[in-house]
């Protein structure tokens, strides 16, 4: 067991976990609603800082992140456990056996080896994913910060229910962030992942405000979160609190977990949400988990040529002088284009 941070105590030997906002309370010798966090004698344990359960080498496209370092390869990693008990998780053997009290499974590993790893590697940056980087916190903090030290990037994938404690603790560590925005309604949010939509909408904001390089990924869901209207308020809140340059990842669902009856999401609905979105005055929208599409590629946002041609995660090619439109000369936000990625 590792000293957990961002806690504090409570009377009567209970502790208050603040690192995500479900906020628990948490007795003696009892664990907080992620299962990985354990009041001991009055002290916050994490059991996941020195175990991972999952560790490759993906493109940086695949997290998705567009628009950071494209054509980059990253170390991936992640443990047991999450802060959400999400009815469709498509990770749900690593994400939810420590909820229900099952071992935590995981090799041993320290911050100084997966950086090891990564400059082995040669990828550019390390990415804490999989299931809930907020809830192997100390992990994150202390390898983003070595990393950082020789010279590598660090991205969070996270379904943004960290506190605001949290994020300002990360910020100067974490340069870019994926965060589901899942729906925008707070039935969906309680009903579904056992959590609320507000707190995921406030860090948003914040990441925004830290100015680190954010987008954004909608999982679309037949029938519980693809309505017209919900759409349009979504993607309106995207480009008008975080910006129209924000891309968003639109991203097909396949029946998983508890929702293995649910029809996998229609082309047509994706395709629909594309355009509420490009209405909503958002500038990049991908769909995601159609390879092959089209919009798997970055079109300008002024002429509509294509800038950034795509194929699954793969690269193709690119029309970009100096982060402008070949064409028209419109800036086009992508950091680390054209650089040499490690
Ligand atoms: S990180 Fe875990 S223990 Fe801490 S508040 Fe969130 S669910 Fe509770």
């Amino acid at each position: 067991m590792h000293k957990a941070r961002i806690w504090k105590p409570l009377t009567d030997k209970r502790v208050q976990c603040r690192l995500c906002s479900h906020f628990c309370r948490i007795e003696p010798n009892e664990r907080g609603h992620c299962g990985v966090r354990c009041n001991s004698d009055g002290a916050l344990y994490t059991l996941v800082y020195d175990r991972i359960a999952a560790l490759n080498i993906d493109p940086v496209e695949k997290k998705p992140l567009f628009h950071f370092w494209p054509g980059s390869s990253t170390l991936s990693l992640g443990t047991m456990g999450c802060n959400l008990s999400c009815a469709f998780c498509q990770n749900y053997s690593l994400s939810q056996p420590p909820r229900q009290g099952q071992p935590i499974y995981g090799r041993p590993t320290s911050p100084q080896e997966l950086v090891q790893e990564a400059l082995a590697q040669e990828v550019t940056s390390l990415a804490y994913t999989y299931s809930e980087p907020t809830i192997f916190f100390e992990l994150v903090e202390d390898t983003a910060r070595l990393a950082k030290e020789y010279g590598l990037k660090n991205i969070i994938v996270s379904n943004g229910f960290m506190s605001r404690e949290c994020l300002e603790n990360w910020d100067g560590l974490i340069d870019a962030a994926n965060i589901d925005l899942k729906s925008f309604r707070e039935d969906f949010y309680t009903r579904l992942c056992g959590a609320k939509l507000k707190p995921v909408l406030h860090a948003l904001r914040t990441v925004a405000e830290l100015g680190w390089h954010l987008e954004v990924t909608t999982l679309i869901i037949p029938g519980e979160n693809d309505s017209d209207s919900e759409l349009s308020e979504l993607a309106g809140f995207i480009a008008e609190e975080l910006g129209p340059h924000v891309p968003w990842h639109i991203s097909r669902f396949h029946p998983a977990f508890q929702m293995d009856h649910t029809p996998p999401t229609p082309l047509q609905t994706l395709q629909r949400a594309y355009e509420l979105g490009t209405q909503a005055g958002l500038d990049y929208i991908y769909i995601g988990n159609m390879p092959g599409h089209e919009s798997e590629s970055t079109y300008c946002p002024q002429c509509k040529a294509l800038v950034v041609k795509r194929r699954g995660f793969a690269l193709q090619k690119q029309a970009l002088q100096n982060g402008r439109c070949a064409k028209c000369g419109h800036p086009i936000p992508i950091v680390g284009l054209g650089q040499n990625a490690k």
